[in-house]
């Protein structure tokens, strides 16, 4: 899989840090702060609010910023409690002693930011991408004994399924997971296919495709992605998704697409496959809240996942935006609701997104339907274009919030004393299953 790390197009260390401080200046230059024009004003608090013991006093599930008020499954892992000097310390000091930490442990560490991260984390990031691009790009770095990665658990999760044995994933806040993640879970997926087998049997028709083809988001637990792999599905990103489910639709009869029941639709819909061929399978309801007769006349069964920060984005922000910058181009990520993507000019992953900014030529305005930190870093990378995100409301991805630079020092600090903590481990079944829907992934092609 090494040479997927030479295709990528990751954002490096020196990059990062400029841009965390152009975006810095530029919230600066707006009068924008977290405590005055955010989603909830819970983000002005510490994520190790977060952390378990405060999480056992009633502390909601997933923390400042959640849109939706999604709650955390209880097999989502807590964080214990961070060390007081950690949460005590000035912002100065939390820099000065992850630069420190970092330069002591050179080669043996890498540290990798999401591009969603908040920006006081991202510049001390080795590397800035989407998930699976800094699990690649982890392996351009066969020295480090340790990947920090600054994202959310999933992530963890893959880079440690493509990372050696002897290197340790390091997750700096294990309350980091995902909601749209957690939405689907193993129990409820078996139990899913399980009324599908019922209902189809498992014998191919006359063409040699099986009756359901299992696919998972990349944003999925490591036991999906080896879901996916035992029972001949595959994986996909917001980048591929099209080309995989042609290669599924080659395969089986009809896809089980989860978790994300958006990117699912938007790409279904794009092609061809018609809306009433698209149930939603709600888990936990008989027959996922639908009934046989549609499932059997099904192309895309969609999982009814979502993300809470996507989910945001409607059709009269986009309304809005035209109002106020006529000739503005809207881009907007496919786990938008299907209509903001209809009512786009564009969609596409946050690596289109990106492109297709630093390919216009001439001064534009563009209104981005993605998170907020994304959105503040392309406005800084490329002052020449208006850009702005389309939700007015700062709502960042709350998960991912909680990588605060206090982790993210509590865990360099630990690897400086020879101390692994917060280690994510895929079980090397569950891996090696996994790995075979990423590989049949990687060798898809449109
Ligand atoms: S932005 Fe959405 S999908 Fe991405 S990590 Fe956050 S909750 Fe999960």
């Amino acid at each position: 899989m090494t040479s997927v790390a030479t295709a990528i197009d990751l954002i490096t260390r020196a990059e990062a840090e400029r841009l965390a401080e152009g975006a810095a200046a530029s919230h600066a230059a707006s009068g924008s702060t977290a405590a005055t024009s955010t989603c909830s004003a819970d983000l002005s608090k510490g994520p190790w609010e977060f952390d378990a013991a405060e999480a056992l006093r009633g502390a909601p599930a997933y923390g400042p910023g959640a849109s939706s008020g999604d709650v955390a499954p209880a097999s989502t892992p807590r964080q214990g409690q961070l060390p007081q000097e950690y949460k005590e310390a000035s912002e100065d000091e939390l820099h000065a002693r992850i630069r420190a930490a970092k330069k002591a442990l050179g080669d043996r560490v890498v540290v990798l930011g999401h591009f969603y991260q908040r920006d006081e984390v991202v510049e001390h990031a080795d590397f800035m991408g989407d998930s699976f691009q800094l699990a690649n790009a982890a392996l351009t770095r066969p020295d480090a004994e340790a990947i920090v990665f600054c994202g959310v658990h999933f992530m963890a999760e893959t880079a440690d399924i493509l990372s050696r044995d002897d290197q340790a994933v390091i997750l700096p806040n294990l309350a980091a997971g995902c909601s749209m993640a957690d939405m689907a879970d193993i129990d409820s997926v078996q139990e899913c296919w399980e009324q599908l087998e019922e209902l189809f049997g498992t014998e191919p028709d006359a063409d040699g495709r099986v009756p359901v083809i299992p696919v998972t988001y990349m944003n999925s637990s490591a036991a999906l992605k080896g879901f996916c792999g035992e029972h001949g599905g595959i994986v996909c990103t917001s980048s591929n998704a099209a080309t995989v489910l042609e290669w599924a639709f080659e395969r089986g009869q009809r896809v089980l697409f989860f978790p994300d029941q958006h990117l699912g639709r938007n790409t279904a819909k794009a092609m061809g496959v018609p809306l009433e061929q698209m149930p939603m399978w709600s888990p936990r309801k008989p027959w996922g809240g639908t009934d046989p007769e549609t499932l059997r006349d099904s192309r895309v069964i969609l999982w009814h996942g979502f993300c809470s920060v996507h989910k945001r984005f409607n059709v009269a922000q986009i309304e809005k935006a035209r109002a106020d910058y006529p000739g503005v181009r809207v881009i907007v990520h496919p786990e938008c609701p299907m209509e903001v993507v209809d009512a786009a000019d564009e969609y596409g992953s946050t690596d289109y997104i990106r492109k297709a900014i630093a390919a216009a030529t001439e001064p534009t305005v563009f209104a981005i339907g993605t998170e907020v930190n994304l959105v503040n870093r392309l406005a800084a990378e490329y002052p020449q274009h208006t850009i702005f995100c389309l939700d007015p409301v700062i709502c960042p991805c709350s998960t991912m919030y909680r990588i605060h630079p206090g982790y993210l020092a509590w865990v360099l600090e630990g690897l400086v004393e020879g101390e692994v903590r917060n280690r994510i481990e895929v079980q090397e079944d569950v891996a090696a299953t996994a790995r075979v829907a990423l590989e049949r992934m990687l060798a898809a092609r449109p």
